[in-house]
């Protein structure tokens, strides 16, 4: 009989896949706490928590009941002139721990939806209040979603090369490295100058996908200050930041001023089912609440505020908010730490950085690109040692799931500084 590995080479087109390069896919059958098992019995350390969405676990207990139970009672239903309990505790329950002063959560599907939410609302504020401001402001090398509005305030890589002549105008400022604070800020402060700046957005603390590229909390709030002082919306795209991985619940409560709006999606149910969530205050909701129609928020899908996916967020937040994951994330956070001064000043590392639960290795290379050789050397390397990592580029990083344990974290610390000593003998 065929394996699913291979009926999947006739039937799947898998996302962000050069299908011809990268034919193969291993097929998971099972998944239980941080680990993940083939079809051939082989387990996997989820050393990047499936693509950063998974808080607590694969198949955790908790979060299986309490979708099966809501399930069973309601699946799904209209949620345009309709609503049900588990939408309304979720919301509940989010408002009274985001940062700033959230008020109001619109529901949808994936990260990406949440932030075309979030540019529709900031837009339309605007336009609603009569006020001509249509550009958005955005980091260099943002990633931010790949649907065009996301993707126009993404960085233009080889994600958005197809589109390009597609994707709406957008201010970029530089990233702010430590060299470039001063310049990053001048360039805000240039662009919201004209006046003309509806939001800006930012990834709080981390830019992900650009190579897990951090940033320091003064900095995160001297650009809100700027967009504040300008009269510009602030879009925090916590999509991947939220639920502890920087430390905290959101990066946001790391500084003293607070965004207008909030994107939350990969751990928002755990990882366990696709929810998308655009948070905003009093004051953005009220520029939609009067009797024109034409100030409406247009916006919904199908399966917006699905009962069984709420119930899975309910389910997830319950154990975000337990003792024992706070526990959890700082213990990470200290491994981290621990691990990084081991190597410091390695000669192959240009760079170890860390905030939070998240830690990133630059390695030294002459081709530094998300599509380089070194990108599947580095792949291949962890897989044969039972670890799944997702190299960007030349950039490899631990995005745990919560509960992953000491063994298993050794064994990842292990295998990279295995990697190191084989490249240095190639060397
Ligand atoms: C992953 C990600 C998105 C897009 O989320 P999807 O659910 O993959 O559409 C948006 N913003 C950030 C910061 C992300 O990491």
């Amino acid at each position: 009989m065929a394996t699913i590995k291979e009926r999947d080479r006739q039937v799947i087109w898998h996302p962000y896949t050069p299908m011809k390069i990268w034919p193969e896919a291993i097929a998971i059958t099972r998944g239980e706490g941080a680990y993940l098992f083939d079809e051939d019995g082989k387990r996997y350390i989820d050393a990047i928590s499936s693509w950063w969405t998974n808080l607590h676990g694969h198949a955790h207990p908790h979060i299986a009941q309490k979708v099966s139970e809501q399930l069973a009672v309601l699946e799904h239903c209209i949620f345009a002139g309709f609503t049900h309990e588990p939408a309304v505790q979720l919301a509940e329950r989010l408002l009274e721990i985001l940062p700033g002063e959230m008020s109001k959560i619109f529901y949808s599907d994936n990260g990406s939806t949440a932030v075309e939410v979030a540019l529709k609302m900031a837009l339309q504020y605007w336009k609603n209040k009569g006020v001509k401001k249509t550009r958005i402001v955005a980091l260099e090398n943002a990633y931010h979603g790949d649907t065009f509005g996301a993707m126009s305030v993404s960085g233009r890589s080889v994600f958005t090369e197809a589109f390009k002549d597609l994707l709406f105008d957008v201010t970029f400022i530089p990233f702010p490295t430590k060299d470039k604070v001063a310049e990053s800020i001048g360039a805000l402060k240039d662009a919201l100058q004209k006046g003309d700046a509806a939001a800006l957005i930012v990834e709080p603390l981390i830019q992900g996908s650009a190579g897990m590229c951090m940033y320091s909390a003064e900095v995160l709030d001297q650009y809100f200050r700027v967009a504040k002082k300008h009269n510009t919306l602030i879009i925090a795209d916590e999509v991947m930041t939220g639920f502890g991985r920087t430390g905290p619940l959101f990066a946001c409560d790391q500084i003293t001023t607070a965004p207008d709006i909030v994107c939350l999606s990969k751990g928002l149910t755990g990882g366990s089912m696709p929810l998308g969530i655009t948070a905003t205050t009093q004051d953005i909701f009220d520029a939609f609440y009067n009797d024109d129609r034409l100030t409406t928020l247009y916006h919904g899908h199908s399966f917006t505020g699905n009962p069984a996916i709420c119930a899975a967020a309910l389910a997830s937040l319950d154990l975000s908010l337990a003792e024992l994951c706070t526990e959890q994330r700082k213990h990470i956070a200290e491994r981290h730490t621990r691990f990084a001064a081991t190597l410091a000043g390695h000669p192959l590392l240009a760079d170890v950085r860390q905030t939070g639960t998240i830690i990133a290795f630059e390695l030294k290379t002459d081709a530094p690109s998300y599509n380089s050789n070194i990108r599947d050397m580095l792949y291949r390397f962890f897989l044969e040692r039972g670890i799944i990592m997702r190299p960007l580029g030349h950039i490899i990083y631990i995005l745990p799931p919560y509960c992953i344990s000491d063994a298993d974290l050794d064994h990842v610390y292990a295998s990279i500084e295995e990697l190191l000593v084989q490249m240095t003998e190639q060397a």
